[in-house]
């Protein structure tokens, strides 16, 4: 199946989600509603496998990857308020989950071997969490697939070749409206896996489960807000061709609206709408931050209400926009702490940086709520870049793919907000980059809040500076999208004890280590 190109709303800003990471609670919930779907909505019992070398062996727990799936298996999505109770509610329920470190070849530090009893059936799947709240079903009852969670899939399991064949058949003669049909094979069976942009029609398939040497269809709803089709043509792919095909002539608010709207098949407005609805909940979770947040499971307590009082009685360096936009990410940061709502940008755990820059320096300059959004569709261009040439997942590329690549984006958002045009972001974007390359994810105590919030922070000044120099005429010297295709690189040789597993930098100082027992 061709590669789908990235979205903003899929693959950089969002989930709109609860819990400390990404990657961990809000993809593993999307997990969990998959294969909830799987077996009609009705878990009894699931066995949950990781295997010893990846980051889940050791993090499941502490970064919510456990509360998350068992919401999924609960139906719920990953803003559902319950996801924080939700392996409590398991249990009354009667769902018995289990979560075992097994010796197994995994292909990704984040992969998720499943077993899940419904009434009657019993599925087998892996799946892995890709990044960002981005997930992928690799294998179901040992077929290969590919699913993302962005098409309504039909799985029809076949007996033979021969019932396959004529299945496809009667597809071609209904001339149904499938995006792609996906065959693979186990031993003389045949899966076909229909995607398609609207779910297949009930009487449809009742009609295809009569069919002799058909055993079992199952019907996934996607679990992404933004629906994939094949014949999805975006304008450009790379920060060059963008700037090669429309110059200086549109801002990067304006190419994101068109590049979303071809990405989705939706128009602009549309996208316009959505990042609107987005900046909404980011706006209410700068202002809860603010008002003070309670959640025993966590290492920091409330703080982002501290700058505000340093800076009225003058004990802080002046500076109203660096300091606002201080207390503003670490008001998000502690959201996110307390379970409360939040927008992954481009992650959980980078959820402040970017959202407390943008919305930060739209407050201290008196610019409006469409301000903002702009900000955030020209932030939300350059992620794309960085989700379709590396990777959001510090799991695979340490801190710089996370913080990292907020600081990248709020740095060209910050450039929309003051007018500059599409090179001039994609320049800050790049400079941004650059200085946080080789940043490692070393979390303190198994929790997403130390180093995170000091570098949610960096994240956020740094961003000002390299805005400022893209906005003054400073030369990046290394374009965009080389500056990304290394950052990746330097991901892939930074070793796994730095890349989200708390087996290194101050995970393991002494007093990393006394937190981590203290907390688990
Ligand atoms: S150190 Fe960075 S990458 Fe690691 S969990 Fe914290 S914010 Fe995410």
């Amino acid at each position: 199946m061709k590669r789908q190109p990235a979205s903003i709303f899929n693959d950089v800003i969002g989930p709109v989600m609860r819990g400390p990471s990404s990657s961990h609670t809000a993809a593993a919930s999307r997990i969990g509603l998959l294969a909830n779907q799987m077996v009609g909505g009705k878990i009894k019992k699931a066995i949950v496998e990781f295997h010893p070398e990846g980051s889940l062996a050791t993090t499941y727990h502490g970064q919510g990857s456990d509360i998350g799936l068992v919401g999924g298996f609960l139906g719920y999505n990953p803003e559902d308020e319950r996801l924080v109770n939700s392996i409590s509610i398991a249990k009354e329920l009667g769902l018995d989950v289990i979560f075992n470190i097994v010796n197994y070849e995994a292909t990704h530090p984040n992969t998720y071997r499943l077993k899940i009893f419904g009434q009657k059936e019993e599925v087998s799947a892996t799946a892995i969490s890709t990044g960002g709240g981005m997930i992928k079903y690799e294998n179901i009852n040992g077929f290969p697939v590919e699913i993302s969670g962005d098409f309504y899939e039909s799985l029809i399991f076949c007996s033979t070749n021969k019932v396959a064949q004529n299945i496809e058949k009667i597809l071609e003669k209904e001339n149904l409206d499938l995006e792609y049909i996906q065959k693979s094979s186990k031993e003389e069976e045949i899966l076909l896996n229909l995607k398609t942009m609207k779910a297949l029609d009930n009487f449809f398939c009742n009609r295809l489960k009569k069919i002799d040497g058909v055993f079992l269809i199952m019907n996934l709803s996607p679990v992404l807000p933004v629906i994939s089709s094949k014949n999805c043509e975006v304008p450009f792919l790379t920060a060059k061709e963008m700037i090669q095909t429309h110059g200086n002539n549109k801002s990067l608010y304006e190419l994101a609206l068109l590049y979303e709207s071809k990405r989705g098949k939706i128009s602009e407005d549309e996208v316009y709408n959505k990042m609107k609805r987005i900046v909404e909940i980011m706006n209410n979770s700068v202002r809860k931050g603010l008002s003070g947040t309670d959640y025993e499971d966590r290492i920091l307590g409330p703080q982002s209400h501290l700058i505000k009082k340093a800076m009225d009685n003058q004990k802080l360096l002046p500076g109203d926009l660096m300091n606002t936009v201080i207390s503003y990410i670490t008001s998000i940061m502690e959201v996110k702490s307390s379970m409360g709502v939040i927008v992954a940008a481009p992650t959980a755990g980078s959820c402040g940086g970017l959202p407390g820059t943008i919305i930060g320096a739209c407050d201290v300059m008196e610019l409006s709520i469409d301000d903002m959004v702009k900000g955030m569709l020209a932030a939300g261009m350059i992620g794309l870049f960085i989700a379709q040439s590396a990777t959001f997942a510090a799991e695979v590329g340490g801190c710089q793919v996370e913080c990292g690549a907020g600081s990248s984006m709020a740095a060209a958002g910050l450039v929309q907000l003051m007018g500059g045009n599409g090179k001039q972001g994609v320049d800050a974007a790049s400079m941004a980059l650059q200085n946080v390359m080789g940043m490692i994810c070393d979390t303190v105590g198994d929790r997403v809040e130390v180093p995170c919030l000091g570098k949610n922070v960096m994240a956020g000044t740094n961003a000002i500076a390299c805005a400022n120099m893209a906005l003054a005429g400073f030369d990046k010297v290394i374009p965009l999208d080389e500056t990304i295709d290394s950052m990746y690189k330097v991901g892939h040789m930074l070793p796994s004890e730095l890349r989200c597993t708390g087996k290194g930098g101050l995970s393991v100082t002494p007093t990393g280590i006394k937190i981590f027992e203290e907390m688990n």
